[in-house]
């Protein structure tokens, strides 16, 4: 690290200068830091993070029950097994990150509390100059760095998306979001709407049945849902012969993959299948004579949104119990005592929560500019979903939706290392995705496409996120099993990648 002056900034505060600077320290900035340490080890590295400790979603989600809906065997990452069942609360989340952290010595590269407010690309400097608020003193700081790796995640954390419903305003009791979970809420023998069935009303509804004396799940629209026990067959049977942890991860691994992708190949062959499969799960673990037409079946195609893995099918317990009803309807309006539904039926509640998704926040709402201009992330093509057309030096961790995000966040650190190490070997300090000849006339799409993937928050968001082209080198396809072989051999030099 050395200390140099930016002329550029209005004060004559000093800005610290590393080869690398990586934005967040929740699961991708942590492999991002992995990655740089062990493949990249003559470049010096800094991870900024806003937060008081490391694990982003992990650490900031803290309504009851919070955990994983992906096995940890890939959620985990590939170069640290995982040991314990495959759905796993974000307390051993935390525990699995504090242990990469310990066991690399990646904390002296962390930086708590401050929280990056503007970037900017100088090419007089061939530099990112970073502006920073530490958030416990307020003071002010700077960096400079050559290269910007972005693990910012995809969402405002402490801002939860509530659509606005008439009367609001009226209700009596409280509104709760899950991503703003107040500290000591007492839910003792309440009331209680939960709005929404996505995969955080799955995990927090049977894990507050107990406590409520009542708990109504009110639904637009239903979910898929996959029931199975929270443990993994296979890795049983290896423990028991005393195989390292090592194999035993990367065994697991393969198999959850294999499977995952025979469940996504059905997903497009044969779709009622596959939705008649998933939904007979969900109907066995009902009392008999449940309307699981009404609450259970989705008219979209399954794999479209992410189905989210219900461990010992315990939400579907919590129905059977009595203690939860499923409603599926959509909101009139909120009542000083409730919720008005549009078929007319109005339901009590002390609390009503609104676990409806989040918003989408892009590049951790820093003010980015190059050489003075702003920049607009939606006016770019993304090279590879990892990089952006006309944006020197900056990578981006964008992971898998439907599929553990972390798969994604591993490959996309192998890759940005394997192109600094290029960008040695050439010698040049600055590289850039740059539309090739062949590209003209290449049609320009949103990021992804609602015919394959089109969950609420991302739809809401879309024209904010860079647009993908059609062709792989200009694309994130969310499809893990082409990615795995053609992101570590993509070609650096076929004229995507400018380099200076
Ligand atoms: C409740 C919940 C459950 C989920 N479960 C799963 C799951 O089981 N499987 C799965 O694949 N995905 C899941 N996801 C998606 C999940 O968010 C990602 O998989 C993963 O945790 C994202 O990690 P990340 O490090 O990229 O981002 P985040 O976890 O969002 O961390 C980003 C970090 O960057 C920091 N940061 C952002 N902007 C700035 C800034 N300007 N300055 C400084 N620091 C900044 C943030 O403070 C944060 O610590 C879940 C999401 C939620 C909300």
């Amino acid at each position: 690290m050395s200390q140099i002056n930016v002329n550029e900034v209005p004060d004559e505060v000093q800005a610290e200068h590393f080869d690398v600077l990586i934005v967040g320290a929740g699961i991708s900035g942590i492999d991002a830091a992995y990655h740089v340490q062990q493949r990249c080890p003559e470049k010096s590295f800094l991870v900024l993070e806003g937060l008081g400790s490391f694990g982003g979603t992990w650490l900031t989600q803290r309504y009851p029950g919070i955990r994983s809906d992906s096995d940890l065997y890939t959620f985990g990452y590939g170069f640290k097994p995982w040991t314990g069942p495959p759905i796993a609360s974000a307390s051993e989340i935390l525990s699995y990150l504090h242990e990469v952290i310990d066991e690399n010595g990646l904390s002296c590269h962390i930086r708590y509390r401050h929280r990056i407010n503007s970037a900017s690309w100088s090419s007089a400097d061939g530099m990112w100059m970073i502006e920073a608020t530490r958030t416990d003193t307020g003071e002010r700081c700077r960096f400079v760095t050559n290269f910007l790796w972005m693990c910012q995640g995809y969402y405002r954390h402490g801002d939860g998306f509530t659509p606005d419903w008439p009367g609001m305003d009226r209700f009596s009791g409280q509104i709760v979001h899950p991503h703003t979970w107040p500290d000591g809420l007492d839910l003792g023998g309440k009331n209680v709407i939960v709005i929404g069935s996505g995969a955080t009303a799955a995990t927090l509804v049977p894990a507050i049945a107990a406590d409520c004396e009542r708990v109504t799940v009110v639904q637009r629209s239903p979910t898929y849902f996959f029931s199975a026990p929270n443990s993994n067959e296979v890795a049983d049977m290896l423990r028991e012969l005393e195989i390292p942890e090592e194999w035993v991860h990367e065994i697991v691994r393969r198999k959850i993959l294999h499977d995952q992708q025979a469940i996504i190949r059905l997903s497009f062959e044969q779709p009622e299948f596959l939705k008649t499969e998933l939904i007979k799960l969900v109907r066995d673990r009902l009392p008999p004579g449940y309307d699981v037409e009404k609450h259970f079946t989705p008219g979209y195609r399954p794999w479209r949104q992410r189905i989210a893995l219900i461990p010992d099918g315990d939400l579907l317990a919590a129905i059977s119990s009595g203690k939860v009803t499923m409603v599926t309807d959509e909101i009139r309006n909120f009542t000083e005592d409730g919720i008005l539904l549009m078929g007319g039926e109005e339901l009590a509640a002390d609390i009503i929560i609104t676990a409806t998704g989040f918003n989408l926040s892009v590049l951790g709402d820093i003010d980015f500019a190059i050489d003075g201009k702003p920049l607009d992330l939606a006016d770019t093509i993304t090279y590879r979903g990892a990089m952006f057309t006309g944006v020197p030096n900056l990578a981006w961790i964008f992971g898998y939706f439907r599929v553990s995000w972390t798969l994604r966040a591993d490959l996309i650190s192998d890759l940005v290392c394997r192109l600094l190490a290029h960008m040695a070997t050439l010698g040049a300090s600055k590289v850039t995705p740059q539309l090739r000849p062949e590209d003209a006339g290449m049609p320009v799409l949103p990021w992804f496409d609602p015919e394959n993937f089109n969950p609420g928050y991302m739809m809401r968001s879309v024209d904010l996120l860079p647009k993908r082209g059609d062709k792989p080198e200009w694309q994130h396809s969310q499809d893990y099993w082409t990615e795995k072989d053609l992101l570590p051999n993509a070609d650096l030099d076929d004229g995507c990648l400018a380099y200076e």
